[in-house]
């Protein structure tokens, strides 16, 4: 008999890792197992949750869009639900972003974004400018591409040969400052090193690629608006496109639709996925402006953009995302958002008196805390024992190293969040 086909989970050890909890169904904030348990999905499974699990507006909407089209390839065809997800995202962008380049998740959101940007250049045959800048501790996805400009982990140790160079600069991690200053008397000198490579070498670099406001992976490391703002400014001085990933950031994580607007920055090129479809369906956007798009738009043939994915533009996806923004219309989303952001702010300060916890930090829906460790970093020996400590009491909290977060799906109750908030300062009472 053939061996059983087993699935190989991502991020797990099979040699160190619990086997995989068996999820039959969920509802709202919550896992329900196969065994019967029923787990608080502080994390909104990596993410992309926004309204709850198997919410019935979006599910109701795929099924609906699954009857009538359930997919077209995008090239030389389009479909209703894609031309009004372009209509609804119009009311949410930034004017200055005209066109809509769909793919399937934030990594190619972020590859198309970079690629983008390149062949912008060498367009106007200028070619030589094509290299991109990226910040320490940032975090762009696992595709070739996207893990080059994601800073070095042990995500990437091993495919430190197939990264293509990039420049790497200080990213605004006050709690460890690149540059040795305080916040309450810096003036964002961290973005000096920025500047001095623009003026420098300007010419030779296409993009500089940034989380906004919120570096995700690399430990949910929150910046002060004013260094988006400056790298902002030094990008429009020195002719150099800004990327905006706003895969994490986007659809209200953050306190605003999209983190560039709190900053009151426009990017010349954004990508979005994750929250896109409501935690549904996988979709990656890139968005640009009539600017960069203008340089493919040209009667030789060789300037078009050749990149797409088979499930490019999906209608289910589409659908998925429509449905998700229309919540946001009717619905009181945003208020959500507040409570959320409000009790993080009254929780946090709570927990930064136990002298294990090293920072809090805080932005909208996202509140994460920073252990003190002598093995900070992804790897952190805390880790593994927190995340059980936490789902053994029914939590799915996925600490990154020895930075615990609480990201929960929008239609997280006040009483609940608390209770996430009570479990974690159980967890750092009893494990240190
Ligand atoms: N960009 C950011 C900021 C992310 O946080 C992630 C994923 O966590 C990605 C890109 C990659 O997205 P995906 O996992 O959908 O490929």
């Amino acid at each position: 008999m053939n061996p059983a086909l087993r699935i190989w989970h991502p991020f797990t050890n099979s040699a160190l890792d619990l086997p995989p909890l068996l999820v039959e169904r969920a509802e709202g904030i919550y896992l329900c197992t196969k065994d019967g348990r029923r787990i608080l999905d502080a994390i909104s499974s990596w993410w992309v949750n926004l309204h709850g699990h198997a919410n019935p507006r979006i599910a109701a909407a795929i099924a609906e869009q699954a009857r009538k089209l359930e997919h077209v390839i995008l090239a030389g065809f389009t479909h209703d639900a894609a031309e009004e997800l372009a209509e609804r995202l119009r009311k949410w962008v930034a004017p200055e972003l005209t066109h809509l380049f769909f793919s399937d998740d934030g990594s190619t959101a972020v590859e198309v974004a970079l690629k983008m940007a390149v062949q912008h250049f060498s367009n106007q045959q200028r070619a030589e400018k094509r290299e991109i800048v990226a910040l320490e501790h940032g975090y762009h996805g696992d595709t070739a591409g996207a893990m080059s400009v994601s800073d070095d982990s042990p995500f990437t140790d091993p495919f430190r040969a197939m990264r293509y160079p990039v420049h790497r600069v200080h990213s605004a991690y006050c709690y460890r400052c690149p540059v040795g200053l305080k916040r309450e008397t810096c003036q964002i000198e961290c973005v000096q090193q920025l500047e001095s490579l623009l003026a420098e070498g300007g010419e030779k670099i296409a993009a500089v690629i940034v989380e906004p406001l919120l570096q995700g992976a690399g430990g949910m490391i929150v910046h002060p608006s004013e260094f988006l703002q400056k790298v902002r400014a030094l990008c429009t001085k020195h002719d150099v496109l800004l990327i905006a990933d706003e895969v994490l950031t986007g659809f209200g994580r953050t306190g605003k639709m999209f983190a560039c607007d709190i900053a009151g920055v426009t990017p010349d090129l954004m990508c979005l996925s994750k929250g896109i479809t409501g935690g549904f369906l996988p979709m990656g956007v890139t968005l640009c402006t009539d600017g960069v798009e203008a340089a493919f738009r040209s009667d030789d043939r060789r300037h078009t953009f050749y990149h797409g994915h088979s499930y490019t533009g999906n209608a289910l996806a589409c659908a998925a995302a429509n449905a998700s923004l229309q919540i946001f219309d009717d619905e009181p989303v945003f208020d959500h958002i507040a409570t959320i952001a409000r009790i993080h702010s009254e929780r946090l300060p709570q927990l930064r008196e136990f002298p294990s916890v090293g920072d809090t930090r805080q932005i909208g829906t996202i509140g994460a805390l920073e252990l003190r460790a002598d093995d900070a970093g992804y790897l952190s020996a805390i880790r593994p024992k927190l995340y059980q400590f936490f789902l053994e009491r029914g939590v799915l909290l996925r600490p990154l190293g020895n930075v615990v977060y609480v990201l929960p799906p929008y239609v997280i109750s006040p009483d609940e969040l608390h209770h996430v908030y009570d479990v974690i300062g159980e967890a750092i009472q009893t494990l240190f």
